[in-house]
């Protein structure tokens, strides 16, 4: 027994290259491959665990075992979300320096709750934040330098609900935090914006029926008129409208809510204004697409994904305020055990005070890498890269009678459909996805069922368009020769 327990790996620097290079050749045989792999997991719910033993091994099982495991399991069961072919949701990018940011943060293994927890980790990340604010065009009140400042977030979700919680306690002068919100809060999104949003309400404690879903206009982007009303009646009606979320980008199409406008009226109403900008965001690494941006000024919170499109791996969200004491006033909480000379200072971030949870991981060296190993250009090229590539798509279903683009085509997103009903474009859909050949999602536009294209892998190229395109068509043939997809 004791040769057993003997053979699991030591936490030391040989056992560490031993196991690393092993993992290093399967990932680039993976990286190799994943474009022959079927894009969307074709297994049934339980499949996976069903190959996986009732208990957990009681002795050390070997390197071998293990990645024979990942080959025979795992892969067959994956959605290759780093495929080129993959066209759904939103990408979710990776890039090699990224990885190696993620090694060296696991390697590091630091936990970034307080400043004096591991001082790179923090400043870092605020240095950074500071980078992208003037990377992208931010306001300048988004700095360090000045009342606000930036964090790295899990998600954007978390990010929303941070700002709801600051927009809270401001509407009620802290008090919701002490004891428990008297007023009635009202919070505004369109009816496209991301359902974080609903969710950051319900957590926060405001009510779902105290969420106002504002109506779009044609461009599927929120009715600012629509929104002044509204907050108008609320008021009339002794409740406290205290949050916008505006959104540059939405999920279904891409659409631009009118920030110039929002912001006029959250400023004159005294609401707090969030602007989510998860996907789109990234676009402004290009001076030509920071005018999208526009309005930003009246912000008091900004939150952008670099892990969807800009090269870095999941979990990394930006999120900017302009008072960074308004977020802190509302999440900060510091029990003896915390306490520390730097924190009594007041002149250090703790960013436990800027999130939700206590721990935080060392997510700002994967984009220091990625920054630094493309450059501004390069981030740049990435980006027009993409905005090229879905302008070509859009090109070849606008060549074809049979379809028709049914959003405006912004940054990297055609939302498109075949001129047929519902169920027609649900059997396209399905067809597509399960040839393998590519991977795409859809949505509902009012009654319509459409089919979202959305470019975004670093590995896309104009081959993969193409090829994408001629498996679209052929596939709608079939549609129309047996009534069914073809196969
Ligand atoms: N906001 C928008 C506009 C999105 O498109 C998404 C994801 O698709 C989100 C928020 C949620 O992002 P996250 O997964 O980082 O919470």
């Amino acid at each position: 027994m004791k040769d057993l327990v003997g053979s699991a790996p030591a936490c030391d620097a040989d056992a560490f290259r031993h196991e690393a290079q092993a993992f290093i050749d399967w990932a680039a045989n993976y990286l190799t491959q994943s474009e022959t792999l079927p894009v969307l997991a074709a297994v049934q719910p339980g499949a996976v665990r069903a190959q996986l033993p009732t208990a957990a091994p009681l002795y050390s099982e070997s390197l071998e075992q293990l990645i024979a495991d990942l080959d025979r399991i795992i892969v067959p069961a994956l959605t290759h979300w780093q495929s080129p072919n993959f066209y759904a949701y939103f990408p979710a990018n990776h890039s090699v320096p990224s990885i190696m940011g993620e090694l060296v943060s696991a390697v590091l293994g630091v936990q970034g709750m307080l400043w004096v927890t591991s001082p790179a980790c923090t400043e870092l990340e605020t240095h950074l934040l500071d980078w992208l604010v003037d990377l992208c065009g931010l306001p300048a009140r988004f700095k360090s330098t000045g009342t606000g400042g930036g964090v790295l977030q899990d998600s954007a979700s978390s990010a929303v609900l941070c700002a709801l919680l600051a927009a809270r306690e401001r509407a009620s002068d802290g008090q919701a935090n002490e004891s428990g919100c008297t007023q009635q809060l009202v919070a505004y999104g369109s009816s496209h914006a991301h359902s974080s949003l609903d969710k950051a309400v319900m957590i926060a404690g405001l009510g779902r029926r105290n969420l106002r879903k504002i109506p779009v206009d044609h461009a599927l982007a929120m009715d600012a008129s629509a929104l002044a009303r509204q907050i108008d009646l609320d008021r009339a009606a002794g409740l406290t409208p205290a949050f916008v979320c505006a959104t540059l980008g939405t999920t279904s199409t891409l659409a631009f809510d009118p920030l110039p406008a929002i912001g006029d009226l959250c400023r004159r109403a005294g609401l707090w204004l969030h602007v989510d900008a998860a996907l789109a965001g990234s676009a402004a690494v290009c001076p030509e697409y920071q005018a999208l941006l526009a309005g930003l000024e009246a912000a008091d919170s900004y939150c952008f994904n670099p892990h969807k499109w800009l090269l870095t791996n999941f979990d990394c969200s930006c999120l900017f305020v302009a008072d960074r004491r308004s977020l802190t006033d509302a999440l900060s909480i510091t029990p003896e055990y915390l306490r520390n000379a730097a924190t009594d200072t007041g002149s250090v971030t703790d960013y436990r005070d800027w999130q939700i949870p206590l721990g935080r991981r060392f997510r700002a060296l994967k984009l220091w890498f990625v920054i630094r190993r493309y450059g501004v250009a390069g981030l740049q090229a990435h980006i027009r890269e993409h905005v090229a590539l879905t302008q070509r798509f859009a090109a070849l279903v606008d060549a074809d009678p049979r379809f028709e683009i049914v959003a405006p085509v912004a940054l990297n997103l055609v939302c498109f459909r075949y001129r047929g009903d519902n169920q027609r474009n649900q059997q396209l859909l399905e067809a597509l996805n399960s040839s393998g050949a590519l991977y795409l999602s859809h949505t509902l536009l009012g009654t319509q069922y459409v089919l979202r294209f959305c470019v975004g892998q670093p590995r896309t190229t104009s081959a993969h368009i193409m090829s994408a395109w001629a498996t679209i068509a052929r596939l709608a043939s079939g549609l129309e020769r047996a009534g069914s997809p073809a196969r």
